[in-house]
């Protein structure tokens, strides 16, 4: 009609995790991260099932531009426990049926889809997916939309990740050490570097079969990855992710939470202490000279691990926040028996000062942010791995699923930011080895060096995130770079020529 302007809506950008806390928290960070380098440009959706979505508000303002919508779920149809939405309490066998559960979120996303191109007139301009849903990269060809597929994991991580599950080496070997096709033959894994599902797998289980099927989904549908790393600190990880998907990979890291606000009010999780006791506590320690030990939203230790850790950190004699959980084999949600430490233990750590036991949860960036952690004894989990980077913490690895192992070798062998523990939930791990480790991290003079290469890259992750005047850092100009592209290249045949004319 004459005078009467046509209202354009924003582009829209749909971003759909994993139904997991490693990767909710980043998909997250990144939807603030879009809205806060251009401010009203992108209409940003993130997507999940209830009970995430629900979390998720809770750590939003109520004035936030995030828009979140949830699609119905029933994992019960999938043989999950009642109410389980995402991996936190989730056993080993059901965590694959929480993935299969995940595809049946498809023709809900595709309503979702038509929603979104009645109301604006046009379908959404892109669907960052992630690297477990691959089928995403399907909806978004139906819908002649572009689609990135986002990995909340390194660059090593990954492309190890995908090597491994796409090609199986070794079922194709006795041997203990293998190469891995597609990687160059120098990067060697040990049978201790497999994670449960990939050493059990005959190549024809559930865990093949999905996850199989979902890397090949996104390298045959992605028009690109997005990893959440630094280029300049993983200069190697980057180039093999590059090689091993044939995709255009974007650094676009660290995205973590940086909003101000607690760990807790940002996962809708609670630890039991408040922030101000934990901070207190590292406040009465001297500098670098606190382990802080964690593994992650959904692992634990077994009972004989859990009293031989114990008391190799009481040996050690070093200060150290431990986020406790009732062991392997043991409901994750029930209470914390007394036996499951050694006997005496938290009065004797409490009375001494020298050791604070969390059950459950902890905010761990801000531990890590304090100036008295000095090591992080983790799963080696992307997340906690970036976090302890970004502070300058060095590692002591012990992983115990996914690609923690890649990460955990790449961190020693390639950043030499870490010292390895041990390998996986069934580590023969003794008082003596945490002992030694210990001391080596927090009193050697290897420690100190390991210190300064994580120092160092806490400065290479300053800078990549920089966001001056003057000065783009390299990670927000690669996020530029990629918003750019997916703004010009809906097909993904479009998109090399795309690359190119940048
Ligand atoms: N996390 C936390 N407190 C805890 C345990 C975990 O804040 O007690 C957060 C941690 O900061 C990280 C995420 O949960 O952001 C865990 O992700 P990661 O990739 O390290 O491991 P996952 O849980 O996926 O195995």
């Amino acid at each position: 009609m004459a005078g009467k302007q046509q209202l354009q809506h924003p582009p829209h950008i749909v971003l759909f995790p994993f139904m997991a806390q490693g990767h909710l928290i980043p998909f997250l960070s990144l939807a603030k991260l879009v809205h806060q380098r251009h401010p009203g440009r992108y209409t940003v959706t993130l997507v999940s099932t209830p009970l995430n979505i629900r979390n998720l508000r809770k750590s939003l303002p109520h004035d936030s531009p995030i828009l979140l919508r949830d699609l119905p779920f029933s994992g019960v149809d999938y043989g999950l426990p009642f109410g389980s939405e995402n991996t936190d309490s989730l056993d080993y066998h059901d965590i694959v049926k929480l993935f299969q559960a995940s595809e049946a979120l498809k023709p809900h996303l595709e309503h979702l889809l038509s929603d979104i191109t009645q109301r604006e007139g046009r379908p959404p301009q892109c669907i960052v997916g992630d690297m477990f849903t691959g089928w995403t990269a399907v909806v978004a060809k139906k819908f002649g939309v572009f689609h990135a597929t986002f990995s909340t994991c390194g660059g090593f991580g990954t492309a190890v990740y995908f090597a491994m599950w796409l090609h199986l080496p070794h079922l194709h070997t006795d041997d203990e050490e293998f190469a891995v096709p597609g990687l160059p033959e120098n990067i060697r894994l040990h049978r201790s570097q497999l994670a449960r599902n990939i050493r059990d797998t005959d190549g024809n289980d559930a865990w093949a079969a999905f996850l199989q099927k979902q890397i090949s989904l996104n390298l045959q549908g992605a028009s690109g990855m997005l990893c959440n790393s630094v280029e300049e600190v993983e200069t190697t990880g980057m180039k093999l992710l590059r090689k091993v998907t044939a995709l255009p990979v974007w650094a676009i890291g660290p995205i973590l939470p940086k909003d101000g606000k607690s760990s807790d009010s940002r996962t809708g999780k609670k630890a039991e202490m408040s922030l101000a006791t934990f901070v207190e506590w590292l406040d009465r320690q001297s500098p670098a000279s606190v382990l802080y030990v964690s593994f992650g939203s959904q692992n634990t230790i077994g009972a004989h691990q859990m009293l031989q850790l114990a008391a190799g950190l009481e040996a050690s004699e070093r200060p150290f926040i431990w986020v406790i959980r009732p062991p392997l084999r043991f409901d994750l949600n029930g209470d914390f028996r007394i036996e499951w430490l050694p006997e005496g233990f938290e009065d004797r750590m409490r009375e001494s000062g020298k050791g604070l036991l969390v059950r459950n949860w902890a905010p761990q960036l801000e531990i890590l942010a304090h100036v008295s952690t000095g090591a992080f004894l983790s799963h080696c989990g992307w997340n906690s791995v970036l976090e302890s980077l970004s502070s300058g913490v060095p590692l002591i690895g012990w992983p115990m699923a996914g690609e923690q192992f890649y990460n955990s070798k790449m961190l020693e062998e390639e950043l030499g930011v870490a010292v390895e523990l041990e390998r996986g939930p069934d580590a023969d791990v003794t008082e003596r080895m945490v002992g030694r480790v210990v001391k080596q991290v927090m009193r050697s003079e290897k420690g100190e060096d390991m210190r300064r290469r994580a120092a160092r890259c806490s400065e290479m992750i300053r800078a990549a995130v920089c966001d001056g005047e003057k000065q783009k850092g390299a990670s927000m100009a690669a996020l530029d770079s990629f918003l750019e592209i997916a703004s010009r290249a809906p097909a993904r045949g479009d998109l090399k020529t795309s690359v190119q004319e940048l």
